[in-house]
Protein backbone atom coordinates (compact mmCIF):
# COMPACT_ATOMS: atom_id res chain seq x y z
CA UNK A 1 0.00 0.00 0.00
CA UNK A 2 1.18 3.29 -1.15
CA UNK A 3 1.91 6.53 2.10
CA UNK A 4 -0.89 8.39 1.01
CA UNK A 5 -3.06 5.10 0.74
CA UNK A 6 -2.30 4.56 4.30
CA UNK A 7 -2.33 7.95 5.66
CA UNK A 8 -5.85 8.27 4.69
CA UNK A 9 -6.98 4.68 5.71
CA UNK A 10 -5.35 5.70 8.73
CA UNK A 11 -7.29 8.86 9.45
CA UNK A 12 -10.67 7.24 7.93
CA UNK A 13 -10.11 4.58 10.50
CA UNK A 14 -9.47 6.81 13.52
CA UNK A 15 -12.56 6.81 16.21
CA UNK A 16 -13.88 9.80 15.10
CA UNK A 17 -14.20 9.35 11.45
CA UNK A 18 -15.47 5.33 12.61
CA UNK A 19 -18.43 6.80 14.49
CA UNK A 20 -19.54 9.49 11.77
CA UNK A 21 -19.71 6.80 9.16
CA UNK A 22 -21.39 4.07 11.12
CA UNK A 23 -24.18 7.07 11.82
CA UNK A 24 -24.22 8.05 8.15
CA UNK A 25 -24.29 4.69 7.05
CA UNK A 26 -26.94 3.13 9.66
CA UNK A 27 -30.37 4.05 7.77
CA UNK A 28 -29.34 1.16 5.63
CA UNK A 29 -28.95 -2.91 6.73
CA UNK A 30 -26.09 -4.68 5.97
CA UNK A 31 -25.62 -8.85 5.69
CA UNK A 32 -22.21 -9.54 7.03
CA UNK A 33 -20.64 -12.36 4.73
CA UNK A 34 -18.82 -14.94 7.02
CA UNK A 35 -17.23 -18.70 6.42
CA UNK A 36 -14.93 -20.18 8.96
CA UNK A 37 -14.62 -19.41 13.05
CA UNK A 38 -11.83 -21.77 14.39
CA UNK A 39 -10.04 -21.86 17.50
CA UNK A 40 -6.46 -20.40 17.25
CA UNK A 41 -4.69 -22.98 18.83
CA UNK A 42 -6.23 -26.14 15.93
CA UNK A 43 -3.81 -24.50 13.55
CA UNK A 44 -0.03 -25.22 13.24
CA UNK A 45 2.04 -21.93 14.47
CA UNK A 46 -1.34 -20.19 14.81
CA UNK A 47 -1.13 -19.78 10.77
CA UNK A 48 -4.59 -18.53 9.59
CA UNK A 49 -5.97 -20.19 6.97
CA UNK A 50 -7.79 -17.81 3.92
CA UNK A 51 -11.41 -17.17 4.81
CA UNK A 52 -10.88 -18.07 8.53
CA UNK A 53 -11.52 -15.80 11.64
CA UNK A 54 -10.50 -17.23 15.31
CA UNK A 55 -12.84 -17.78 17.93
CA UNK A 56 -11.74 -14.51 19.95
CA UNK A 57 -11.86 -12.43 17.00
CA UNK A 58 -14.97 -13.30 16.30
CA UNK A 59 -16.48 -13.27 19.62
CA UNK A 60 -15.55 -9.79 19.83
CA UNK A 61 -16.76 -8.93 17.22
CA UNK A 62 -20.45 -10.34 17.65
CA UNK A 63 -19.67 -8.80 21.49
CA UNK A 64 -19.60 -5.38 19.07
CA UNK A 65 -22.68 -6.14 16.99
CA UNK A 66 -24.74 -7.37 19.90
CA UNK A 67 -24.34 -4.12 21.49
CA UNK A 68 -24.45 -1.68 18.87
CA UNK A 69 -26.76 -3.01 16.38
CA UNK A 70 -30.55 -4.76 15.49
CA UNK A 71 -29.57 -8.16 14.35
CA UNK A 72 -31.97 -9.19 11.98
CA UNK A 73 -33.58 -12.44 11.43
CA UNK A 74 -34.15 -13.74 7.70
CA UNK A 75 -37.59 -13.38 7.89
CA UNK A 76 -37.69 -9.62 9.16
CA UNK A 77 -34.66 -9.02 6.52
CA UNK A 78 -37.62 -10.43 3.68
CA UNK A 79 -40.16 -8.53 4.76
CA UNK A 80 -37.67 -5.35 4.92
CA UNK A 81 -36.96 -6.42 1.13
CA UNK A 82 -40.44 -6.46 0.42
CA UNK A 83 -41.36 -3.47 1.81
CA UNK A 84 -43.13 -4.72 4.58
CA UNK A 85 -42.11 -1.22 7.03
CA UNK A 86 -39.35 -0.10 8.10
CA UNK A 87 -36.01 -1.28 10.58
CA UNK A 88 -34.28 -0.18 13.20
CA UNK A 89 -31.44 2.36 12.10
CA UNK A 90 -27.89 0.51 12.91
CA UNK A 91 -29.83 -3.32 11.66
CA UNK A 92 -28.19 -6.48 10.45
CA UNK A 93 -27.79 -9.49 9.51
CA UNK A 94 -25.03 -12.56 10.00
CA UNK A 95 -24.03 -14.54 7.16
CA UNK A 96 -21.85 -17.86 6.69
CA UNK A 97 -21.21 -19.64 3.21
CA UNK A 98 -20.54 -23.28 2.48
CA UNK A 99 -21.44 -25.19 5.42
CA UNK A 100 -18.39 -25.91 7.28
CA UNK A 101 -18.52 -27.70 10.79
CA UNK A 102 -16.70 -25.20 12.90
CA UNK A 103 -20.02 -22.87 12.33
CA UNK A 104 -21.58 -25.18 14.43
CA UNK A 105 -18.93 -26.22 16.62
CA UNK A 106 -17.25 -22.95 17.29
CA UNK A 107 -19.64 -20.06 15.94
CA UNK A 108 -23.12 -21.11 17.18
CA UNK A 109 -21.95 -21.16 20.83
CA UNK A 110 -20.63 -17.47 20.30
CA UNK A 111 -23.96 -15.99 18.45
CA UNK A 112 -26.07 -18.14 21.37
CA UNK A 113 -24.39 -16.39 24.01
CA UNK A 114 -25.00 -13.00 22.23
CA UNK A 115 -28.73 -14.11 21.63
CA UNK A 116 -27.81 -13.32 17.80
CA UNK A 117 -29.40 -14.92 15.02
CA UNK A 118 -27.30 -15.69 11.84
CA UNK A 119 -27.98 -17.34 8.08
CA UNK A 120 -26.30 -20.73 6.88
CA UNK A 121 -25.69 -20.37 3.39
CA UNK A 122 -24.78 -24.67 2.64
CA UNK A 123 -23.39 -26.61 -0.10
CA UNK A 124 -25.31 -29.51 0.40
CA UNK A 125 -23.86 -32.36 -1.50
CA UNK A 126 -20.80 -31.74 1.28
CA UNK A 127 -22.85 -31.81 4.04
CA UNK A 128 -22.57 -34.93 5.98
CA UNK A 129 -19.48 -36.08 3.56
CA UNK A 130 -16.74 -36.72 6.05
CA UNK A 131 -14.69 -38.19 2.64
CA UNK A 132 -14.76 -34.58 0.69
CA UNK A 133 -14.36 -31.16 1.02
CA UNK A 134 -15.40 -28.70 -1.09
CA UNK A 135 -13.27 -28.13 -4.78
CA UNK A 136 -11.54 -25.03 -4.07
CA UNK A 137 -10.30 -26.18 -0.56
CA UNK A 138 -8.90 -29.53 -1.53
CA UNK A 139 -6.82 -26.88 -4.57
CA UNK A 140 -5.86 -25.23 -1.80
CA UNK A 141 -4.25 -27.70 -0.11
CA UNK A 142 -2.47 -29.09 -3.33
CA UNK A 143 -1.05 -26.29 -3.84
CA UNK A 144 0.84 -26.04 0.06
CA UNK A 145 2.00 -29.63 -0.69
CA UNK A 146 3.55 -30.08 -4.17
CA UNK A 147 6.21 -27.83 -5.62
CA UNK A 148 4.41 -25.84 -7.84
CA UNK A 149 6.63 -26.98 -10.57
CA UNK A 150 5.47 -30.65 -10.45
CA UNK A 151 2.01 -28.95 -9.51
CA UNK A 152 1.82 -27.07 -13.01
CA UNK A 153 3.54 -29.73 -15.09
CA UNK A 154 0.75 -32.77 -14.09
CA UNK A 155 -1.82 -30.38 -13.91
CA UNK A 156 -1.05 -29.25 -17.62
CA UNK A 157 -1.47 -32.86 -18.80
CA UNK A 158 -4.63 -33.19 -17.36
CA UNK A 159 -6.54 -29.99 -18.64
CA UNK A 160 -4.72 -28.31 -21.57
CA UNK A 161 -6.60 -24.86 -20.75
CA UNK A 162 -4.15 -24.19 -17.84
CA UNK A 163 -0.77 -24.68 -19.93
CA UNK A 164 1.49 -22.60 -17.95
CA UNK A 165 -0.71 -20.60 -15.72
CA UNK A 166 1.41 -19.01 -12.60
CA UNK A 167 0.25 -20.02 -9.45
CA UNK A 168 -3.26 -17.68 -9.31
CA UNK A 169 -4.30 -18.06 -12.61
CA UNK A 170 -5.01 -22.11 -11.46
CA UNK A 171 -7.59 -20.91 -9.07
CA UNK A 172 -9.14 -18.71 -12.09
CA UNK A 173 -9.31 -21.36 -14.50
CA UNK A 174 -10.72 -23.88 -12.40
CA UNK A 175 -13.35 -21.66 -11.24
CA UNK A 176 -14.84 -21.67 -15.38
CA UNK A 177 -14.78 -25.41 -14.89
CA UNK A 178 -17.82 -27.38 -14.68
CA UNK A 179 -18.35 -29.35 -10.80
CA UNK A 180 -17.44 -32.44 -13.07
CA UNK A 181 -14.60 -31.58 -14.89
CA UNK A 182 -13.21 -30.09 -11.82
CA UNK A 183 -13.75 -33.37 -9.48
CA UNK A 184 -12.09 -35.31 -12.48
CA UNK A 185 -9.12 -33.41 -12.19
CA UNK A 186 -8.57 -33.10 -8.49
CA UNK A 187 -9.52 -36.62 -7.83
CA UNK A 188 -6.34 -37.60 -10.66
CA UNK A 189 -4.06 -34.63 -8.92
CA UNK A 190 -4.83 -35.93 -5.25
CA UNK A 191 -4.42 -39.97 -6.44
CA UNK A 192 -1.00 -38.65 -8.52
CA UNK A 193 0.29 -36.62 -5.20
CA UNK A 194 -1.05 -38.86 -2.56
CA UNK A 195 -2.85 -35.86 -1.03
CA UNK A 196 -6.13 -37.46 -0.41
CA UNK A 197 -5.88 -37.98 3.42
CA UNK A 198 -7.22 -35.58 5.83
CA UNK A 199 -5.44 -35.14 9.11
CA UNK A 200 -6.70 -33.81 12.17
CA UNK A 201 -5.86 -30.26 11.54
CA UNK A 202 -7.72 -30.44 8.32
CA UNK A 203 -11.10 -31.72 9.83
CA UNK A 204 -11.32 -28.78 12.01
CA UNK A 205 -10.57 -25.91 8.83
CA UNK A 206 -12.00 -27.64 6.63
CA UNK A 207 -14.45 -30.22 7.48
CA UNK A 208 -18.84 -29.77 6.51
CA UNK A 209 -21.67 -29.93 8.84
CA UNK A 210 -23.22 -33.42 9.09
CA UNK A 211 -27.43 -32.86 8.69
CA UNK A 212 -28.08 -33.31 12.40
CA UNK A 213 -26.18 -30.23 13.37
CA UNK A 214 -28.38 -28.47 10.51
CA UNK A 215 -31.10 -29.19 12.23
CA UNK A 216 -29.77 -28.08 15.64
CA UNK A 217 -29.02 -24.90 13.77
CA UNK A 218 -32.78 -24.62 12.52
CA UNK A 219 -34.03 -25.78 15.90
CA UNK A 220 -31.62 -22.91 17.91
CA UNK A 221 -33.95 -20.72 15.12
CA UNK A 222 -31.14 -20.27 12.33
CA UNK A 223 -32.05 -19.73 8.94
CA UNK A 224 -30.73 -22.48 6.36
CA UNK A 225 -30.29 -21.66 2.75
CA UNK A 226 -28.57 -23.08 -0.01
CA UNK A 227 -25.42 -22.07 -1.64
CA UNK A 228 -25.52 -24.96 -4.25
CA UNK A 229 -25.32 -28.43 -4.28
CA UNK A 230 -21.51 -28.29 -5.44
CA UNK A 231 -20.57 -25.32 -4.97
CA UNK A 232 -20.96 -24.70 -8.46
CA UNK A 233 -19.79 -21.48 -9.78
CA UNK A 234 -23.15 -20.53 -12.28
CA UNK A 235 -21.70 -18.93 -14.90
CA UNK A 236 -19.34 -22.20 -15.97
CA UNK A 237 -22.73 -24.32 -15.59
CA UNK A 238 -25.12 -25.01 -18.58
CA UNK A 239 -29.04 -24.01 -17.60
CA UNK A 240 -29.75 -27.67 -16.95
CA UNK A 241 -26.70 -27.71 -14.48
CA UNK A 242 -27.72 -24.74 -12.77
CA UNK A 243 -31.81 -25.99 -12.37
CA UNK A 244 -29.92 -28.62 -10.92
CA UNK A 245 -27.98 -26.66 -8.35
CA UNK A 246 -30.66 -24.61 -7.16
CA UNK A 247 -33.25 -27.37 -6.89
CA UNK A 248 -31.79 -30.21 -5.42
CA UNK A 249 -30.06 -27.99 -2.88
CA UNK A 250 -33.46 -26.33 -1.84
CA UNK A 251 -35.12 -30.06 -1.78
CA UNK A 252 -32.61 -31.60 0.36
CA UNK A 253 -32.81 -28.92 2.99
CA UNK A 254 -36.19 -28.57 3.01
CA UNK A 255 -36.40 -32.65 3.36
CA UNK A 256 -33.79 -32.76 6.27
CA UNK A 257 -34.50 -29.57 8.22
CA UNK A 258 -38.38 -29.82 7.59
CA UNK A 259 -38.14 -25.51 7.19
CA UNK A 260 -39.05 -23.81 3.74
CA UNK A 261 -35.85 -22.72 1.97
CA UNK A 262 -36.51 -19.28 0.80
CA UNK A 263 -32.87 -18.16 0.50
CA UNK A 264 -29.80 -18.42 -1.96
CA UNK A 265 -26.45 -16.79 -1.80
CA UNK A 266 -24.01 -17.67 -4.92
CA UNK A 267 -20.92 -19.44 -4.71
CA UNK A 268 -18.03 -16.78 -4.82
CA UNK A 269 -20.69 -14.20 -5.71
CA UNK A 270 -18.57 -11.38 -7.33
CA UNK A 271 -20.37 -9.45 -10.52
CA UNK A 272 -18.61 -11.94 -12.83
CA UNK A 273 -20.02 -15.03 -11.24
CA UNK A 274 -23.42 -14.87 -12.23
CA UNK A 275 -26.43 -13.68 -15.39
CA UNK A 276 -28.55 -12.22 -15.73
CA UNK A 277 -30.47 -15.91 -16.04
CA UNK A 278 -28.80 -17.14 -13.34
CA UNK A 279 -30.68 -14.54 -11.10
CA UNK A 280 -34.11 -15.97 -13.01
CA UNK A 281 -33.40 -18.80 -12.42
CA UNK A 282 -33.06 -18.22 -8.70
CA UNK A 283 -36.49 -16.96 -8.84
CA UNK A 284 -37.69 -19.82 -10.83
CA UNK A 285 -36.33 -22.10 -8.50
CA UNK A 286 -38.37 -21.17 -5.61
CA UNK A 287 -36.03 -19.04 -3.67
CA UNK A 288 -37.36 -15.46 -2.33
CA UNK A 289 -33.87 -13.81 -2.36
CA UNK A 290 -30.16 -13.93 -3.29
CA UNK A 291 -26.98 -12.44 -2.07
CA UNK A 292 -24.01 -11.79 -3.30
CA UNK A 293 -20.41 -10.89 -2.66
CA UNK A 294 -20.72 -7.43 -4.00
CA UNK A 295 -19.92 -5.07 -1.22
CA UNK A 296 -22.74 -2.81 -0.21
CA UNK A 297 -25.88 -2.48 2.09
CA UNK A 298 -29.49 -3.16 1.53
CA UNK A 299 -31.64 -0.42 0.21
CA UNK A 300 -35.76 -1.00 -0.57
CA UNK A 301 -34.64 -0.68 -4.41
CA UNK A 302 -31.93 -3.67 -4.14
CA UNK A 303 -32.18 -6.28 -6.63
CA UNK A 304 -33.78 -8.88 -4.61
CA UNK A 305 -32.31 -11.49 -6.53
CA UNK A 306 -28.58 -9.86 -6.18
CA UNK A 307 -28.59 -8.36 -2.90
CA UNK A 308 -25.15 -7.05 -1.95
CA UNK A 309 -23.18 -8.01 1.51
CA UNK A 310 -20.20 -7.08 3.53
CA UNK A 311 -17.49 -9.65 3.04
CA UNK A 312 -15.56 -9.69 6.31
CA UNK A 313 -11.57 -10.10 6.29
CA UNK A 314 -9.47 -12.03 7.79
CA UNK A 315 -8.24 -9.86 10.34
CA UNK A 316 -9.01 -9.26 13.95
CA UNK A 317 -8.06 -5.65 14.03
CA UNK A 318 -11.71 -3.91 15.63
CA UNK A 319 -10.94 -0.86 13.50
CA UNK A 320 -10.85 -2.92 10.51
CA UNK A 321 -13.71 -4.87 11.41
CA UNK A 322 -15.64 -1.22 12.02
CA UNK A 323 -14.51 0.11 9.08
CA UNK A 324 -16.18 -2.51 6.78
CA UNK A 325 -19.52 -2.11 9.04
CA UNK A 326 -19.32 1.97 8.88
CA UNK A 327 -19.04 2.31 4.68
CA UNK A 328 -15.53 3.66 5.16
CA UNK A 329 -13.63 0.78 3.30
CA UNK A 330 -16.17 0.93 0.60
CA UNK A 331 -15.51 4.76 -0.24
CA UNK A 332 -11.94 3.86 0.26
CA UNK A 333 -11.87 1.64 -2.10
CA UNK A 334 -13.75 3.48 -4.68
CA UNK A 335 -11.42 6.55 -3.83
CA UNK A 336 -7.95 3.94 -4.58
CA UNK A 337 -9.59 1.38 -6.66
CA UNK A 338 -7.46 -1.73 -6.29
CA UNK A 339 -4.07 -1.84 -8.70
ZN1 LIG B 1 -18.78 -20.29 -0.95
Amino acid sequence: MGKRKQIALSLLSGSGALRLGEMLSSRHPLVLTYHRVIPRDRCADGRRPPNTLFTDEFDEQMAFVSKRFNVLSGEELLGYVDGNGDLPRYSLAITFDDGYENNYSHALPVLQRYGLHAMFFLTTNLIGNRERSLWFDRLDKLLSSVPISEFTECMCRLEPSLSASPHPRVRAIFKSLSNARQMEILDRLENNFGCSGKSEEDAAIYGMMSWDQVRALASAGMTVGSHTANHQILTAASPVEVRSELQTSRRRIEEETGHACRCFAYPNGGRQDFRPSDERAVQDAGYQCAFTQISGSIHRHSPRFALPRIPIPDAGDMRIFRSHLSGIQHAFRTVFPEN
